[in-house]
């Protein structure tokens, strides 16, 4: 009874551990599959995918014409090669709803950097 007793225990300490194996797996499968989602639906990576497209570089020409070749913050000049595109509202607060042309700002890399989240009037 005992011996029996104790064979049920091993028994159902194995079975205990080939579980706790399987769960592992399927947490680092979940976690493999929620990272590869949320890069499809990242909105930074999205505007990123976006700005390499046609649309969004004819978009980066039209803008750089109408502000006159002038960065939105500090108003010096800016060559279209250095010009990074700014989220007047931030993609950290507003998400995806950021992403359209019409919350776009060219600036200098470094007044893109000192603005960094806080929201800016640039008219
Ligand atoms: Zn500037």
């Amino acid at each position: 009874m005992s011996n029996d007793s104790s064979n049920n225990l091993a028994r159902l300490y194995n079975e205990l551990l080939i579980l706790l194996k399987q769960e592992d797996e399927i947490r680092k499968e979940t976690e493999r599959r929620l990272a590869k989602a949320k890069t499809s639906v990242d909105p930074r990576q999205e505007f990123n995918r976006w700005l390499q497209t046609n649309a969004g570089q004819t978009w980066k020409q039209k803008q750089f014409r109408y502000q006159d070749s002038k960065c939105a913050a500090c108003g010096n000049s800016l060559r279209f090669a250095d010009a990074v595109v700014h989220h007047v509202r931030p993609l950290k607060d507003f998400g995806a709803a950021a992403n359209t042309p019409e919350n776009f700002k060219l600036l200098h890399p470094s007044c893109n950097l000192k603005i960094g989240t806080k929201i800016v009037d640039f008219s």
